[in-house]
This record gives C-alpha cells, sequence and structure tokens, in this order.
C-alpha cells in the first residue's frame, strides 16, 4: 500500500444521458476507477495524476485524447459488454462485465502513459496497452486471471459477432487496433503463461492454440520485462 502517494488517475464522473444512469450507477457502486487507480499505482507513480472523464460518448468508444491528454470512459460499454455475455445465453454477469471495464480503463491509461511519459513502446502501441491491461490486472491472485479471462471471452465474442455479420472480409471499419479476435488470444496467452498450470482448458482451437501456448510463459516473462523498461524511473515492480 502506497496510500500516501498522489493518485495516478483523477477521475470524474459526468451526468448521464438519461439511458446511461444504470450503467453510470454500475461503474460508481462497483468502485471501478478507484481500483484502476490503486492497481495502477502498483505499477507507476506519477508527479500529476492522468485525468479520466466517464461520460455518455454518444456511440463513440472509450479513448485516450492525446489533445486533451485525458481518458475518457464510455457509460454506454456496460450495457455493451453485458449484451455481449448475455448473447451466450449467460444470465447476470457482473463479474465479467466490470472486467472487462476494469480492462478498457487500464488499456486507455495505459496510452496516456505512453504519452505523458513519452515511452518507448515494444511493438505495436494497441498491443502494448492491451500488455499493461494485463500486467496490472494479473497481480499473481485468482480474481486477477478470472478478470482477464473475461477480458478475452468478451473479444472473443466480440470477433465472433463480427464474423456473423459478415464484416471480416475487409469491410469492417478501419482500427488501429489489432482484430478482436487476436486480442482475445493473446489475452488468453498471457493468462495461461502467467500460471500454465492453472489455465490447461484455455488451450483450443477457438481459444488458445495449441502450437501457441507453450511459448506463452516466456512471452509473459518478456511483457513484464518490456514494461518495467519502458517505465524505466517511474516505474516499479510490485513483485520485487
Ligand atoms: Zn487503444
Amino acid at each position: 500500500m502506497r496510500a500516501r502517494e498522489p493518485a495516478v488517475l483523477a477521475y470524474r464522473f459526468e451526468e448521464p444521458a438519461g439511458a446511461d444512469r444504470g450503467d453510470a450507477r454500475f461503474l460508481r457502486v462497483r468502485g471501478l476507477l478507484e481500483e484502476a487507480a490503486e492497481a495502477v499505482g502498483e505499477w507507476v507513480g506519477l508527479a500529476r495524476p492522468v485525468p479520466v472523464v466517464v461520460r455518455s460518448c454518444g456511440g463513440e468508444g472509450s479513448s485516450y485524447d492525446p489533445e486533451e491528454q485525458r481518458v475518457e470512459i464510455c457509460y454506454e460499454e456496460v450495457s455493451e459488454t453485458r449484451d455481449l455475455f448475455r448473447g451466450t445465453g449467460r444470465g447476470r454477469a457482473d463479474e465479467e462485465v466490470a472486467a472487462v471495464l476494469l480492462e478498457t480503463v487500464l488499456h486507455e491509461t495505459a496510452h496516456a502513459l505512453v504519452d505523458v511519459l513519452a515511452l518507448r513502446v515494444t511493438g505495436r502501441e494497441e498491443d502494448f496497452a492491451d500488455q499493461f491491461a494485463a500486467l496490472v490486472l494479473l497481480d499473481g491472485s485468482a480474481v486477477g486471471e478470472r478478470r482477464l479471462r473475461a477480458a478475452a471471452e468478451a473479444w472473443r465474442l466480440s470477433a465472433r459477432l463480427t464474423e456473423d455479420a459478415g464484416e471480416t472480409d475487409g469491410k469492417q471499419a478501419p482500427d488501429e487496433h489489432a482484430p478482436d479476435h487476436e486480442r482475445a488470444v493473446n489475452e488468453y496467452c498471457y493468462v495461461y503463461g502467467s500460471a500454465p498450470g492453472r489455465h490447461g482448458d484455455l488451450v483450443g482451437p477457438d481459444t488458445l492454440p495449441a502450437e501457441r501456448a507453450p511459448g506463452c510463459a516466456e512471452e509473459w516473462t518478456d511483457v513484464r520485462a518490456d514494461w518495467l523498461t519502458a517505465l524505466g524511473p517511474a516505474g516499479r515492480d510490485p513483485d520485487a
């Protein structure tokens, strides 16, 4: 615990649009932003916190705004994520929905860190940001592993929806992110690599391909090392 240090995230909740009230309540009651701030603070110290605005985005997704140097998180994504899981026949999925939103906050925070700390990025910045989210979530606890699995599952479901909609033939809107399926596989690989003995069930053609699985422990070690190197003096290793 480093409670006396300044927070790394300075978040505020805007008044939600009527339809988003339930989603706004969900994020507040769950304390998702507090949790994100605390977890990121385990890895990095900042002289000035990153501003985070949680708001109704009216169709745009959560993002990092480099002009304003602030993270924007959208209330609507709570409902969107819930719909995604509901499509699989699962009922209430509060834990999974919260995990996906937390992962989104961490991903966007990574973009903010790359910008404000002028970090040297290993590979594509989008992948690097996903790796930061994995790094923060996989804190060695079973809860962390479940959360990253939920986030990966959301990407997998989202990829499947896109396929079903026949959008895989290049008509998909251009997006700087890796295709959803690829993001899912990467995250499955990190969960598996962080604790191979516990996630054998993830290996499969639709989740983590058997040919990639054996290399995931090393991939995971590299992810940790790359981020610690990039963060340099601003970073710290919670496990050190
Ligand atoms: Zn991104």
